[in-house]
C-alpha cells in the first residue's frame, strides 16, 4: 500500500500516521479539530498494574502497550522535540475505609501476580502506612492505607500526539485541516474527500475516535462506538512542586495525577448517553471536585484552572475495534479505546500500520476485529 489516508489526529491516528510514515508509506491525515476530542483532554495514566480490570484481552493490550511506550517513547525524545510528558512517577491504589483497606490486599497481589508474568510498568508493589503515603503525596486526605506501585506512568496525550505528528511529517506526512467522509465508488472505498478535496488512496483507515460510527453509514457497516461524556478538572497548588507526586487511583475509579510543576489533574467522570453534549455540567463538576476533595483534602485552596470535556469512543464491549472491515479491502478500522485510549492507542495504531504493511502484528487481533458485533 503506497498511500494511506488516516482521518482523524488523535492518540490513534497520530501514531498510525507515525507508524507508516516511518516505513516510507506516504501518508496523509484529515482532522476537523472536533470540540471534545478525547486525547486533548485525557488524563494520562499508564499503569498496567493498578487497574482492577479482569478481562485478559484489556491486560494483554495494557502490556503490550506499556513495552510499546518504552521503545516509542525514547524514540520521540531523540527525533522531535515535542515533549510526551511521559515519566514513571508510581502509584498509589487508595483505600479510603476499612473496607476498602480489606479489598487492598487484592489489588497488590494482582499487580503482583501481573509482575510476575512479565508485564512491564509495575515494579516494586508494596503496601503503605497513611503516614507514608501522605508523604509522597502531601495534599492525601487521612486514609486508611494504600498499595504503592512503582513503575506506574504518566503521559501528556496533547504532547504525545503532537510528538508523533512530528516525527511524521519528518517522514513527508501531509496534514489537511477540514471535515472528511469517506469517497466510495461502486460499493467500495477508494479514498476520501477531505475539505471539499477528492483523494484517492490505497488504503483509509479511520480513526476518528467517538465520530468514527457516523463515516461508515453509506456502506451499511456499523460502528458502534458511542460518545461518553469525560468532565476533568485542571487545579494548580502554587506553594507546591508537584512534579514527583505519585498517581492516586481509587476503588469509586476517581484519580488525581500531577504534570510538573505545580499542576494537579482530577477525574473524572463516566457519563454514558451524553451524546456530543460539549458542555460542562455543574454536576458533572461538581463531581469531580468532590471526588477529589474526599481523596486529597488539602487541594481546597488549589486554584481552578480550566476543566476540560471529552468524549470517550466506547465499544460495546469495552475492547477496541481494530482491523480490516470485511469485504472493503482498503478500509481499516481503528477506534473504541473507551477510558484506556492514552494507555494503548499508540500501541493500537502502530498494529494497524503493521496490518497495513503486511507485517507480523505483535498480538492476535481477532478479539478486536471490525465485526465481531455483527
Ligand atoms: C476525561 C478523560 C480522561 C481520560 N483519561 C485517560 C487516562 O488516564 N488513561 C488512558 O489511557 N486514557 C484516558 N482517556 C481515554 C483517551 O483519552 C481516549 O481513549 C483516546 O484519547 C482516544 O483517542 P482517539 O484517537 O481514538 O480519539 P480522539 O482523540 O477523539 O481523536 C479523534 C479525532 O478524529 C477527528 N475526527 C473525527 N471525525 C472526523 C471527520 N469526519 N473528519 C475529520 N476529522 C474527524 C476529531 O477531530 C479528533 O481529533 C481519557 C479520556 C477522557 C475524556
Amino acid at each position: 500500500m503506497d498511500r494511506v489516508i488516516v482521518i482523524g489526529e488523535g492518540i490513534v491516528g497520530a501514531s498510525v500516521a507515525f507508524h507508516l510514515s516511518r516505513s516510507g508509506v506516504s501518508v496523509k491525515t484529515v482532522d476537523s479539530q472536533r470540540d471534545g476530542r478525547a486525547t486533548s483532554a485525557g488524563a494520562g495514566i499508564v499503569s498496567p498494574g493498578g487497574t482492577t480490570s479482569t478481562v485478559p484481552e484489556t491486560n494483554l493490550l495494557m502490556a503490550e502497550a506499556f513495552a510499546h511506550y518504552e521503545w516509542l517513547i525514547p524514540y520521540l525524545r531523540e527525533h522531535v522535540s515535542a515533549d510526551t510528558g511521559f515519566d514513571v512517577v508510581g502509584e498509589l491504589f487508595v483505600a479510603l475505609d476499612d473496607r476498602e483497606l480489606r479489598m487492598l490486599d487484592d489489588v497488590r497481589s494482582v499487580a503482583e501476580q501481573r509482575r510476575n508474568e512479565g508485564v512491564r510498568g509495575i515494579g516494586d508493589v508494596e503496601m503503605v502506612d497513611p503516614r507514608s503515603a501522605q508523604e509522597m503525596f502531601p495534599a492525601l486526605s487521612d486514609i486508611a492505607g494504600a498499595v504503592h506501585i512503582s513503575g506506574a506512568a504518566r503521559i501528556d496525550g496533547r504532547g504525545l500526539r503532537q510528538a508523533m505528528l512530528d516525527a511524521a511529517s519528518a517522514h513527508g506526512l501531509e496534514r489537511i485541516e477540514g471535515d472528511a467522509t469517506l469517497l466510495v465508488e461502486n460499493g467500495s472505498v477508494r479514498g476520501v474527500i477531505a475539505d471539499g478535496r477528492r483523494i484517492e488512496a490505497d488504503a483509509v483507515v479511520l480513526a476518528g475516535g467517538a465520530w468514527t460510527g457516523e463515516l461508515t453509514g453509506e456502506l451499511g457497516f456499523d460502528v458502534p462506538v458511542e460518545p461518553q461524556r469525560g468532565q476533568i478538572a485542571h487545579l494548580t497548588v502554587p506553594n507546591n512542586e508537584t512534579t514527583n507526586w505519585p498517581i492516586l487511583a481509587t476503588f469509586a475509579r476517581n484519580y488525581i495525577l500531577t504534570f510538573p510543576t505545580n499542576r494537579v489533574v482530577a477525574g473524572a467522570t463516566r457519563e454514558d448517553g451524553s451524546g456530543f453534549d460539549y458542555r460542562l455540567t455543574a454536576g458533572g463538576v461538581h463531581e469531580v471536585l468532590d471526588a477529589a476533595f474526599a481523596l486529597a483534602n488539602g487541594l481546597r485552596s488549589a486554584t481552578l484552572e480550566d476543566v476540560r470535556i471529552g468524549f470517550r469512543p466506547k465499544s460495546p464491549d469495552g475492547l477496541p475495534i481494530l482491523g480490516q472491515v470485511p469485504g472493503q479491502e482498503r478500509l481499516f478500522l481503528a477506534t473504541g479505546h473507551g477510558p484506556a485510549g492514552l494507555s494503548l492507542g499508540a500501541h493500537s495504531g502502530a498494529m494497524v500500520a503493521d496490518l497495513i504493511l503486511g507485517n507480523n502484528v505483535a498480538i492476535d487481533l481477532s478479539p478486536y476485529r471490525p465485526d465481531r458485533f455483527t
